[in-house]
């Protein structure tokens, strides 16, 4: 049996027919992209997956040209006939076909359809909601046909990549128990054992890490995760990872697969080179400079500024109240950023209100290195140069202040720089991936809003994390400052995975959790099957997990991450197309010892 590139029905792509086809009789199949029917001649814009040709039905086309009448827009026909020479004059440039042209002898309707919903073009003013419902039609335009390509191909170079290091690919459940991963579960209670219920898995966490102690020592997996979120416009309920684990290796061997595996996806997916090996920064430095820790290195200079000790025995009364609670006063400076207009730097203080701050003090440096701002009558004159110096600024300059606790102010500041580098154009092209190691092991839960466990404090990345050697044996004594063996990869801004050394010693395990506030009782009933795997010999462990959606998002340059995902779901988690969720048959419900509580009335 020969396998036929396009379908035994057709012997050509219309995408792929060009010049040296000329002559060439040829069967060609898809859907009606335009038509332009002048009566004796009509013209057929044919398309299907690999691009489009023009197909015409002339005077002695017959029967063709009928069928040609009656086509329109969408229906699926099927076209046989001669490839020839466009006309001098009537080369269209815009198309890869663009020389050529099919002469129908014979064109068979397929498939009739009913006038689409919308163009199938790019760039065309359709509300989400319409195109999501008729996602068929959605992914028939050019730009949304091209996204699902590149997902398919950088998926492709993904497992080549891991299969020629060696790990394998292996399944994990869906139907399982709850993984921890900051997020709430979504349920599905089960019939045959009334009064429980499956969780979706937020990641394949826990398995991946027993597949270690299987003996696996290298797996990965393209895996769907479940997260019930408020969602944002990058996340999305259920998304898709690149899930990676190893044995007997340290963060070096996951960051060297990794880099090595996003080299190759940006070189073949869209022919764009990486440096490599990517910056490293410690997740101390990263706030510090940039006040994130997802900095976006496009940007250049604009780092943020320490400024308490210039302001140590400072007289202005904001920065003094706040540098006396413990607080730290940072700044940044904008280049040129002295043309801004009052009302723009009105508009700045706003901006920083709304982000929860008392305010956002400015200042512009002059030629004669002062500095004009509302605060300069209360500054020495050291200051004022210990400030310039400090932000590394110029004449022409703005400098901006934020003042308050410190993890507050870097971030006000460090969302500020992204902020005016947008505004003002000083986002750079291309690229910049950075990985983030050495983060702190846990976070106060009010700073992340959802516990683990019982007491005031959380896992900043998940309770199987590592402790650095140096924390191993004292994490609990201070537990604001212990460190964690993992990495984060930032691109452009984004995060687009993280991951960890694991714990793969029982009684470490059992610490954090103690630590965490889950008691042993606790533990056992919730991670019980890992706590017994850790104990069955488990050999040293890591991985990483890329988001799959984000990393698709950011080689197509989408801005929405549903415009990545074939079927996604709306902001509010429902499906346009198959109107899920649902209401669900009484019936089916009482199985599984159900009742829903009503829809509430949208008031
Ligand atoms: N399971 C983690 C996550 O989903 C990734 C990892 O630690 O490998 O974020």
């Amino acid at each position: 049996m020969t396998i036929t590139p396009f379908g035994s029905l057709r012997t050509h792509g219309a995408g792929t027919l060009r010049a040296e086809h000329v002559g060439d009789t040829v069967t060609i199949a898809g859907w009606v992209d335009t038509r332009r029917d002048h009566g004796g001649v009509a013209f057929l814009d044919l398309r299907d997956r690999s691009g489009l040709v023009q197909v015409v039905a002339d005077p002695e086309a017959g029967d063709a040209l009928e069928a040609a009448h009656r086509v329109r827009s969408e229906w699926v026909v099927r076209v046989t006939g001669t490839v020839r020479a466009r006309p001098e004059g009537m080369v269209n440039d815009r198309i890869d076909t663009g020389d050529v042209e099919v002469a129908a002898t014979s064109i068979e309707v397929l498939s009739e359809a009913e006038t689409p919903p919308f163009p199938v073009e790019d760039g065309i003013e359709v509300s989400e909601e319409l195109r999501l419902k008729h996602r068929y039609v959605d992914l028939r335009r050019p730009k949304m046909a091209a996204i699902l390509q590149l997902r398919s191909r950088a998926t492709s170079v993904i497992r080549q990549v891991m299969d020629r290091h060696g790990f394998l690919d292996v399944e994990t459940p869906i139907l399982t128990r709850a993984t921890p991963e900051g997020a709430r579960d979504f349920l599905v209670p089960s019939r045959l054992q009334p009064g429980e219920s499956y969780a979706l898995p937020q990641s394949p966490q826990l398995f991946k890490q027993l597949l270690m102690v299987a003996g696996v020592e290298r797996y990965y997996q393209i895996a769907r995760c479940f997260r019930d979120e408020n969602l944002r416009a990058d996340r999305q309920p259920e998304f898709t990872q690149l899930d990676v684990e190893l044995s007997f290796g340290d963060q070096e061997d996951v960051i060297a697969v990794m880099e090595e595996l996003l080299a190759e996806v940006w070189r073949e997916a869209i022919g764009v080179e990486v440096a490599t090996p990517f910056t490293r920064l410690t997740y101390a430095e990263a706030l510090a400079r940039f006040g994130s820790d997802k900095p976006d290195l496009r940007i250049e200079r604009m780092e943020l500024a320490t400024l308490n000790d210039v302001f140590a025995d400072t007289e202005v009364g904001v920065f003094k109240g706040v540098l006396g609670d413990g607080g730290s006063v940072i700044a940044l400076a904008l280049p040129s950023g002295g043309d801004m207009t009052r009302k723009q730097f009105d508009d700045l203080v706003e901006w920083a209100k709304r982000r929860g701050a008392k305010g956002l003090a400015w200042g512009v440096v002059e030629d004669d290195g002062s500095l004009r701002s509302p605060l300069s009558k209360f500054m020495s004159e050291d200051e004022i140069a210990g400030v310039i110096a400090t932000t590394d600024a110029s004449a022409g300059d703005a400098i901006f202040f934020g003042a308050g606790e410190t993890t507050f102010a870097r971030e006000l500041i460090g969302a500020l720089r992204n902020h005016l580098a947008a505004e003002r154009g000083l986002i750079g092209e291309g690229f910049r991936f950075c990985w983030i190691v050495d983060a702190p092991m846990f976070e106060p839960v009010e700073d992340r809003g959802e516990a683990v466990g019982s007491t005031a404090w959380t896992p900043v990345h998940h309770p199987f994390t590592a402790p650095t050697p140096e924390w191993m044996d004292r994490f609990e004594d201070s537990p604001g400052e212990a460190l964690s063996n993992a990495y984060d990869v930032v691109c452009n801004g984004y995060e687009l995975g993280g991951g960890s050394i694991r714990i793969h010693d029982r009684e470490v395990q059992a610490r954090v959790f103690r630590f965490l506030g889950i008691s042993d009782e606790d533990a056992e009933e919730r991670f019980g099957f890992l706590l017994r795997g850790l104990a069955h010999g488990a050999p040293p462990h890591g991985g990483i997990a890329l988001g799959l959606d984000r990393l698709v998002m950011l080689l197509a340059d989408a801005t929405n991450i549903r415009d990545v995902i074939s079927f996604p779901k709306t902001q509010t988690g429902g499906c346009p197309l198959t109107d899920a969720p649902a209401p669900y048959e009484e019936i089916a419900l009482k199985e599984l010892g159900l009742r829903l509580a009503p829809k509430p009335v949208k008031g």
